[in-house]
């Protein structure tokens, strides 16, 4: 099984198929068997011997079932340093090759100081980012091509669902129903470096880590999300999670949300929407108006104001969504401040200051909860990259997700420059995009899937229903089910159930996984630009 260009694993070797496996262009062998497990099992010297003769490089490396440690990792680590690639290891049936060798790579970068071997192999795909695009992305390769070698650049441990970070903060969720660990979602196959890309070198097909560690490629896909602007609202760092203030759009403050909605019994709501683009624009609303319902619910709304402070102009960008929703804030008789950026906050004075188009001071408005939806741009990796376009994003064709310059580099999640709302619902129908593309591009087929803006976003509205926006370029409705089953022009149960019950496994066991349901892409005759790629 071959695992990464330079690394294969294979089961029990007897001595007669080395010369086999010197033919198939192998320069190492890595035996992970500790001697004498079976009676039948030729010995290390043995296998030493023959490699010998066959001008192969040998190790041995024993590896006791169950006791893999990060010594032992360590250990290849340092082989794989030395020794000639490409490398086959064996032990009973390659399992344990294969689960030190994952071990080795997920070693923290200062233990893995493989630097000097990474500079010089060329990944074929290489991911920026394990998220949602990412690795929807991966999976989605591998179902068209299972022989591609694809490596995966992610600093995190952790993989978050965000998309229930809403529901943690409206009480529906638990935190830890939002979070798994990045080994348990990388699609099989996939080789994951735990580091983080500093910077692009496209002309030369190349990105450098901040290990200091150079990768070339020669497919780049670049979804490493977007960069949250904490700092640029004066004061909330300091007060964010005490004196009233919270925010669903961190992990670990979703829960204070729903904690700080159900201790507030009379007094100033506040909530706040910073300018577009954000990722899932619908987010800010779907925070007040659970917190309205619970209040609603509990007989206290009559005690508590609820404000909802808008730097847009519009209550949503599209207008088929709009009477459903303006019936819901009339409900809870919600005051709407558009045109109102906010742009600091007091927290132990409990006062939040706004901006608008209208005067140069600052308004002040006294609050009890104040809800935070920060501002947000492109990484400053991106924005300071090649890639950039002028706005900070990668600079793709809203259709192909190639780059616009870079004919070896696709974009796709909420760090693409493509026009849509940016949610996990259109990287569901990007990754398919980025994945034909790619390997047509490969295969040099006339053969281009296009991307037609398509993004969701379920209005939470009260516990129990949903208006579901599902809309593509240019607000243009793209409903996934004809009215009579689900209109999403009102809010329905069977938006709620799809919210929080079935998107979930949607995300996880569909997108993750390469199945590509209702999100296979309109394919045209075409040819992909292509000027770069033949260089590579
Ligand atoms: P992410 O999923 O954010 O992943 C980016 C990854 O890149 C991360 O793992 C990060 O560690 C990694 N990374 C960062 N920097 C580097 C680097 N230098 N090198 C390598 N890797 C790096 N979407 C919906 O469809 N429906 C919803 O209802 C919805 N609600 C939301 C509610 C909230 C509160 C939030 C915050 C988001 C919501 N979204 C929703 C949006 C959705 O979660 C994002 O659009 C989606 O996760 C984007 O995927 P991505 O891969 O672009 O970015």
């Amino acid at each position: 099984t071959t695992l990464t260009k330079d690394f294969a694993v294979a089961g029990q070797l007897l001595p007669e198929q080395l010369a086999e496996v010197a033919a198939l262009g192998f320069k190492t062998i890595i035996n992970n068997r500790p001697d004498a497990e079976a009676a039948d099992q030729p010995s290390s010297d043995t296998m030493a011997a023959t490699a010998r003769e066959l001008n192969l490089a040998y190790y041995y490396l024993p590896v006791v079932p169950n006791q893999l440690t990060a010594d032992l990792a360590k250990e290849l680590d340092d082989i794989l340093q030395q020794a000639p690639a490409p490398v086959l290891a064996y032990c009973r049936t390659g399992n344990r090759s294969g689960q030190l060798f994952n071990l080795r790579n997920n070693l923290p970068p200062s233990a893995a100081t493989d630097t000097q071997a990474r500079v010089e192999s060329t990944r074929e795909v290489l991911i920026v980012g394990g998220g949602a695009g990412g690795l929807a992305a991966a999976a989605s390769l591998l179902k068209r091509d299972r022989k591609l070698q694809i490596t995966v650049i992610e600093p995190s441990d952790v993989h978050y669902y965000q998309p229930g970070w809403t529901l943690v903060g409206g009480g529906v969720f638990r935190q830890q129903q939002t979070v798994r660990q990045m080994g348990s979602v990388m699609p099989r196959g996939v080789e994951w470096i735990k580091d983080a890309v500093a910077s692009f070198e496209p002309d030369d097909n190349a990105v450098v880590l901040q290990s200091g560690t150079r990768l070339n490629y020669q497919y780049l896909v670049v979804a490493p999300g977007l960069k949250i602007e904490w700092d640029k609202i004066e004061g909330l760092t300091d007060t964010l999670g005490s004196n009233g203030v919270t925010s669903n759009y961190h992990f670990d403050h979703a829960p204070g949300t729903w904690e700080k909605i159900c201790n507030l019994q009379q007094g100033n709501a506040v909530f706040t929407q910073p300018p577009m683009p954000i990722k899932c624009a619908g987010a800010p609303q779907k925070a007040m108006y659970q917190a309205a319902w619970y209040w609603e619910q509990q007989q206290r709304l009559k005690n508590i104001n609820v404000h909802f402070f808008n730097a847009g102009g519009v209550l949503f960008g599209v207008p088929d969504y709009v009477p459903a929703l303006e019936s819901y804030i009339s409900r809870y008789g919600i005051d709407i401040h558009y045109q109102h950026q906010l742009v600091a906050v007091d927290g132990p004075a409990r006062k939040a200051f706004f901006q608008t188009p209208d005067t140069d001071d600052r308004i002040e408005v006294s609050f009890d909860f104040l809800h935070v939806s920060p501002p947000q741009c492109a990484p400053d990796f991106i924005a300071g990259s090649p890639l950039a376009g002028s706005a900070g994003w990668v600079d793709v064709d809203q259709a192909t997700l190639q780059h616009t310059r870079f004919s070896n580099v696709f974009s796709l999640g909420d760090v693409a420059s493509t026009s849509n709302a940016k949610t996990a619902a259109a990287v569901r129908k990007q990754a398919p995009v980025v994945a034909h593309n790619i390997v047509s591009l490969k295969h040099n087929r006339d053969s281009v899937a296009h991307y037609e803006g398509y993004g969701s976003c379920p209005l939470i509205v009260e516990r129990g229903k949903v208006i579901l926006a599902e809309f593509g370029y240019g607000g243009v409705l793209q409903p996934t089910m004809p009215s009579w089953i689900l209109n999403g022009k009102q809010a329905t149960r069977l938006g709620w159930i799809l919210k929080a019950h079935m998107l979930p496994p949607i995300y996880f066991d569909m997108m993750l996984k390469g199945h590509e349901w209702l999100a296979t892409p309109p394919v045209v005759r075409a040819g992909l630009n292509s000027s770069i790629v033949n260089e590579v």
